[in-house]
């Protein structure tokens, strides 16, 4: 199939790794013989200093005619100032917005190799594979704000529609693993989460095959600790879901090893690692291209269909993380490259 990406290396390591992931991609591109065409494009601070704007037009239009998107990362403190009048984030940010990709996914595995970087023990972590879906377009981010000098508000808010969307895309997901599904809420205090419960109660009896529980965010960030293997798919709103994320990814032992994939109603999905711009270790390359990596197998399964060659990715992941090289984040002493050619080597054996 023909297909075209569009690639937002941006700042810090994130050139390093997109490279790293846009190798794999051709690799696996000239295996099965698709044809996928890559269209780098500026974002963030780099953008910033080429254009005076984090997500300049072109850009944007650039995303919007591509069949996806692949992200490095933006940021970093040559930009850092909180008083400047453009940051990298809203670069980010609008992107997001335009591209209306209101379901942020983030899978997690704790590899076996891998489990004594994690701070819990190791029978606790056996068979661990949860997906959350964060909503990402609503909530208090995107609520109204003031400020006096002696008070605060955000405003949080979701309609029902908003809700139901992403409800929606959860259960389809649970559908075709597990079959299970955890909505977390704080049911017992915000009225947002009231709606947020009966929505997705309501959206359950469409998909009768699939078992709902709910559980209260404090009580869910918790049991993420005392017993993650016991969830598969787990969908939250926005502000909880960046939390319970963050609290999940230090079970995968490096932020370096995540991906996600942010997806809306039209074809155009996001893909990036969880990771920011690591500006302490950013053009050393010694970078971990894992997280990045993944996220194209989720641009592969996602946007493009193409499931057998996602899979071809993910499993030579798992052989070099069974077998090494490991970068530095996870103990080794590999260097992007080395852990490129590792995979593109085991990708031979899959693809
Ligand atoms: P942001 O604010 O953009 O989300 P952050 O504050 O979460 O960024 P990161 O840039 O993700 O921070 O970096 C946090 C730490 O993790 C740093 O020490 C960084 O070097 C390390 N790190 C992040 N990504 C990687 C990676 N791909 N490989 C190795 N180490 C990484
Ligand atoms: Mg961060």
């Amino acid at each position: 199939m023909k297909a075209r990406i569009v690639t937002l290396p941006g700042d810090g390591v994130g050139p390093e790794v997109t490279a790293a992931a846009v190798a794999v991609l051709q690799a696996l591109a000239g295996h099965y013989g698709h044809e996928f065409s890559f269209d780098e494009q500026l974002i963030g601070g780099c953008a910033i200093d080429a254009t005076g704007e984090p997500l300049p037009a072109a850009t944007l239009a650039a995303c919007q005619q591509a069949d996806a998107v692949l992200l490095g990362a933006v940021g970093g403190p040559k930009w850092s100032d909180p008083n400047a009048p453009v940051r990298p984030e809203q670069g980010l940010l609008g992107l997001r917005a335009a591209l209306g990709v209101y379901a942020n996914l983030r899978p997690l595995q704790v590899h076996p190799a891998l489990a004594d970087l994690s701070p819990l023990k190791n029978e606790r972590l056996q068979g661990v594979d949860v997906l959350f879906v964060r909503e990402l377009t609503g909530g208090a981010y995107f609520g109204a704000k003031t400020r006096t000098d002696d008070t605060a508000t955000d405003e949080c808010k979701y309609t029902v529609a908003e809700v139901e969307r992403v409800a929606r895309r959860a259960f389809a997901l649970a559908r075709g693993r597990r079959k299970q599904l955890t909505s977390v809420d704080k049911a017992n205090v915000l009225e947002t989460s009231r709606l947020w419960r009966s929505t997705v109660q309501r959206i359950a009896t469409e998909f009768p095959d699939v078992k709902v529980e709910h559980q209260l965010v404090d009580s869910m960030a918790m049991l993420l600790l005392s017993q993650p293997s016991r969830y598969d798919v787990v969908v939250t709103e926005n502000l909880f879901g960046d939390i319970l994320t963050d609290e999940a990814a230090a079970l995968a032992g490096s932020l370096g090893l995540l991906p996600s994939a942010s997806l809306g109603e039209s074809r155009v999905g996001l893909y990036e690692p969880i990771h920011g711009s690591a500006p302490d270790i950013a053009g050393k390359g010694v970078a971990n291209p894992v997280g990045t990596i993944l996220s194209a197998a989720l641009l592969l399964r996602h946007s493009l269909q193409l499931e057998a060659e996602a899979v071809a990715i993910e499993a030579a992941i798992d052989r070099v993380l069974n077998d090494g090289p490991h970068s530095r984040d996870i103990g080794g002493q590999a260097g992007t490259q080395d852990v490129l050619d590792a995979v593109l080597q085991a990708l031979d054996g899959y693809a």
